[in-house]
């Protein structure tokens, strides 16, 4: 066992009090002052009746306070909930109701989302705090007063609560994911792995109310690494921070290496400090990956999994130039199997739901005993195995190829159609810059696949045109109905096609 990280940083502050802990737009903070400002906040919590697996949410975009009221929950035995300034009010609402939140933390930039809420959340004034400019109420400071810096880190066990994570919601009502200290200390462990340890210094890009984030921001903190925060992420101004401040690692999603390669000079930006970019939430393309390569110095490995656990793979991708279309292997500890729709287990090379078996899991979804159920399958050996929701398959080396999400996979005459496939071959053109497959009501068969294209400039291509190279290509059964050009695809905060929202107008007319 490890120990907590709310006990761990505290030696930072004075064996490493004057390294830097954190870069913000603000500029830079000691550990010695950023452990200070934890301390502050878990005395404050507790004084403010704060139990022991209570839960503290806050609303806000990558800076020192957010990162600071992280950790001091965690000091003060609490449970940190992160939410997303992009979801609804109603979805906020939600969330906090739905986690029981004592207080509440807001940055500035949210405060016209707060104030759409704050009739319908029911908390106490004293207990909502405008995390750095004020206008939500009282201030940190203020709130803060003249509270001591001395902590004693509150008694933890690998069952208690460490955080609470919202689904993003791309597929439906807000999910609260609920990991306790096993999870993280493990997730951590394995990170470490990929050398996020006290030399790193991690270019912070995406949301910390993301997993995705967290995944490479809390090892790095835990082994009192340096941090670079991005409030807002800009291509250029990531590249300027990461050879300004001779970064190391990035975790990044796959639309960001694509906009960051994009950047006209970035050539002339030194990388040379870069030791690993990681990668995850969506498929990172095996082109992206090779202009990467060549281009970026440092390696890159891209990780799949699911902010429930259970399921995780890596893919070395300096060590399998030949698998770049891959997930990669099984992490250590853990196991990854296919099953049919009757759940019974696929050899390799078929095709189904990929289901896994990990040591770090969820404790479960928060008020949810029955989805939680629900996304287990268990084996005829009686063993048990998290479903992913993804269909996928085990090639002959034992790498794993992920399709679509189930939800997303096309049915169309009775034959599954994968948009990956489809996008894959699109993209074969040099035309298309960026591509969705959907399906679409069709009276002949039921679904039929539609694709939504961005046009790469200068390309004279028609739709007709497009469409009569990509079906030519195509299999019989995954010929597309239609092609229709787009400015742009939406997508979530964490660079996710957002494939429900991109359906519904077809379903609903
Ligand atoms: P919601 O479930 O509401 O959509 P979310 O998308 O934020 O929320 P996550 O747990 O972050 O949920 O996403 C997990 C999913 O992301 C996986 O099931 C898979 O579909 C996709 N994913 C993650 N990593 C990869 C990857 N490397 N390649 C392809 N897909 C990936």
């Amino acid at each position: 066992t490890m120990e907590a990280i709310g006990h761990r940083i505290q030696d930072y502050r004075e064996s490493q009090g004057d390294k830097t802990a954190l870069i913000d737009e603000r500029g830079e903070v000691t550990w010695a002052d950023l452990i200070s400002q934890v301390n502050r906040i878990a005395n404050r919590l507790r004084q403010a009746g704060l139990a022991p697996g209570d839960c503290v949410a806050g609303l806000s975009e990558n800076t020192r306070e957010y990162v600071a009221l992280y950790l001091g929950t965690l000091v003060a035995g609490g449970c940190m909930v992160p939410l997303s300034g992009m979801a609804s009010g109603e979805a906020l609402t939600l969330m906090i109701r739905d986690c029981g939140a004592r207080l509440l933390f807001v940055s500035g930039k949210n405060r016209e989302l707060w104030s759409s809420i704050r009739e319908s959340v029911d908390l106490p004034a004293e207990n909502v705090v405008g995390l750095d400019t004020g206008e939500v109420g009282q201030t940190l400071a203020q709130w803060l007063g003249d509270v001591s810096d001395q902590a004693t880190p509150a008694p933890v066990t690998l069952d208690d609560p460490f955080n609470i994570i919202y689904s993003s919601g791309t597929t439906g009502t807000p999910k609260g994911i609920l990991h306790d200290y096993r999870f993280r200390q493990r997730q951590m462990v394995r990170m470490s792995r990929f050398g996020l340890d006290g030399d790193a210094i991690n270019l912070v890009s995406t949301p910390l109310y993301s997993n995705t984030t967290l995944v490479s921001v809390l090892p790095t903190l835990f082994h009192g690494g340096t941090l670079v925060l991005m409030a807002k992420f800009d291509a250029h101004r990531f590249l300027e921070l990461a050879e300004q401040y001779r970064v190391t690692h990035a975790m990044l999603v796959p639309v960001q290496y694509q906009r960051i390669l994009a950047v006209p000079d970035f050539d002339r930006f030194d990388l040379s400090s870069f030791k690993l970019k990681l990668c995850t939430s969506a498929p990172l393309r095996a082109d992206v990956i090779a202009e990467a390569m060549r281009r970026w110095p440092g390696n890159i490995r891209e990780v799949y999994g699911l902010t429930e656990g259970g399921i995780s793979t890596s893919l070395d991708c300096a060590a399998h130039p030949d698998k770049w279309d891959s997930v990669g292997l099984p992490t250590e500890g853990a196991e990854v199997r296919v099953i049919d729709d009757e759940g019974r287990e696929l050899p390799r090379g078929e095709t189904g739901e990929i289901v896994g078996r990990a040591i770090s899991m969820m404790r479960g979804y928060v008020n949810r005993p029955e989805q939680t159920r629900e996304m287990l399958w268990t084996n005829p050996e009686g063993l048990a195995f998290y479903r992913s929701g993804d269909m996928g398959r085990i090639d002959e080396d034992g790498f794993i190829h992920i399709l679509d999400r189930r939800k997303d996979m096309i049915i169309s005459g009775g034959f599954n159609i994968y948009a990956v496939d489809l996008e894959k071959t699109l993209l074969g053109h040099p035309a298309v810059a960026d591509v969705a497959v959907i399906g679409i009501p069709s009276e002949q068969w039921g679904e039929t696949p539609l694709a939504l294209v961005v046009k790469a400039p200068g390309h004279p291509e028609t739709e007709t045109e497009l469409l009569d190279w990509a079906n030519h290509r195509l299999g019989k059964t995954q010929r597309l109905a239609a092609i229709e050009f787009r400015e742009e695809l939406p997508r979530s905060t964490i660079g996710k096609v957002l494939k429900r929202e991109l359906r519904e107008p077809y379903w609903n007319r």
